[in-house]
């Protein structure tokens, strides 16, 4: 009987190894892999001619409808996101107006809509309601990850209220009685991120360097420390979103040693940016900042030796920034088409990351820390055919055309997805996204 399509001649990646052969697909899922000789006839047969093929990039970290209409964005940034060879994205959303509950019944109307890609959620904890509600959230929305913002100081330019350490605590109580239950948290010392805010901004400067200085390496450290203590004594699943500092996965691993369950993400601009790059100016304003170089090399220690768990982007497009006024501009950049070819550039080609670490960090990690394996980031028989075929040799410049802001315009990166398949659809091929809006899926659905 033949199959739906059927990819032979490929280097097939996984997070635990590598084999030369295919995959085939039918309605949607993987049915086999396997060499050559034993996959079945596909309806599409596509020869890779030595290309990898990996499980697509789950981004569980991007936050779409900040700026741009959340419909809007679900349709150009999961376009983009295909492009990319992302296959899954999870939104970091918040709702400052009340329950999640009807919140999020929109959100995944208005999302299925209009994704090209797959989609589900985490929620902000914004408001003290929204920590008594997560036994019924969890009920009615599928949602068991929640997440706690520092750092931000009470006339932050983006609105977000930032937590309280009884909120964390509060929160943690809940979510360690609900398997798979996980706390997402931004690290930065409120307190101090504030005071010091209020110096830098005194002496007039307007350079990306004073934003960085004004929220240094140690307030996250603190912050970190701190979180860990909390899920030490609740014994709640603790996940640190975007981490900046070299330390950062270090005092996980301590941690971990102690029998605390904490994992470590960084984003792609933490790994190739730092906040004295010449070519930047305000506008390169993340949360956390670009930070120095011995940072940078600090989490690239992380990735190679396996403290860093998962990548995401933080993906965030918002209208052309102003440049006028460096403590108002907002902060966040854009990343999903240049996730993989970053990693295979910087990761793999310049310092020898193995592609199943790759998968570990892009795929596997997240689909296991978010309940979505073996559903997603897996090539077992019965997983969604969610596939992205890499070029290692192609090299390519960084072009952006889309909303957000790009900080590696004009980039020669070597390394780059050829062809995304969803759920056994080819959604990018040959340069062009097939424009299918609302056929991706929300992952998060009522228990
Ligand atoms: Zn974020």
């Amino acid at each position: 009987m033949k199959r739906d399509l059927v990819i032979r001649n490929a280097r097939v990646v996984d997070h635990d190894g590598e084999f030369f052969g295919g995959i085939a697909v039918h309605e949607g899922r993987i049915v086999m892999t396997g060499d050559n000789d034993s996959l079945p006839e596909g309806q599409r047969e596509i020869d890779a001619e030595g290309r990898v093929v990996m499980p697509g990039v789950v981004d569980p970290h991007c936050h779409l409808g900040v700026n741009y209409p959340y419909n809007e964005d679900m349709r150009t940034e999961t376009a983009a996101a295909a492009s990319g060879g992302v296959t899954t994205i999870l939104l970091y959303i918040r709702n400052k107006a009340g329950s999640y509950i009807p919140f999020y019944k929109e959100r995944r109307a208005v999302g299925e809509e209009n994704a090209m890609i797959d989609f589900g959620f985490h929620f902000g904890i914004q408001r003290e309601d929204h920590i008594h509600e997560i036994p019924q959230v969890v009920l009615q929305t599928g949602v068991r990850s929640f997440k706690c913002y520092f750092g931000y100081e009470p006339d932050n330019p983006i609105g977000i209220v930032p937590a309280t350490d009884g909120w964390v605590y509060a929160a943690m109580r809940h979510l360690v009685k609900i398997p798979g239950g996980v706390l997402s948290v931004h690290c930065e010392n409120t307190g101090i991120a504030t005071w010091l805010k209020d110096e830098l901004k005194a002496t007039g400067r307007q350079d990306l360097g004073a934003y960085t200085e004004s929220r240094p390496a140690f307030c996250e450290e603190e912050t970190i420390g701190r979180m860990l203590f909390l899920a030490e004594r609740t014994h709640c699943p603790l996940h640190i979103v975007h981490t900046s500092v070299g330390r950062g996965p270090v005092l996980a691993a301590e941690a971990r040693g102690r029998g605390i369950d904490v994992t470590v993400e960084t984003c792609l601009h933490y790994l190739t940016r730092t906040c004295y790059d010449e070519d930047l100016d305000m506008t390169a304003k993340i949360s956390p900042p670009l930070r120095e170089r011995s940072e940078l090399e600090g989490l690239w220690r992380g990735i190679l030796n396996g403290t860093v768990y998962s990548l995401g982007t933080d993906h965030v497009p918002f209208f052309p920034k102003k440049g006028e006024d460096l403590w108002q501009e907002v902060p966040g950049v854009v990343c999903f088409p240049w996730e993989l070819p970053l990693m295979l550039n910087f990761g793999v080609h310049q310092r020898g990351l193995s592609l199943s670490r790759l998968v570990q960090l892009n795929s596997y990690h997240p689909a296991r820390r978010f309940g979505l394996w073996p559903r997603k980031g897996s090539l077992q028989a019965g997983a969604d055919a969610d596939l992205v075929l890499v070029d290692m040799d192609e090299e390519r410049t960084v072009h952006h055309t889309g909303h957000g802001l790009c900080i590696y315009e004009g980039w020669k990166l070597k390394g780059w997805p050829v062809m995304t398949i969803s759920r056994g659809d080819i959604v990018y091929e040959d340069g062009h996204v097939n424009e299918s809006f609302g056929r991706g899926q929300c992952l998060n659905r009522p228990q």
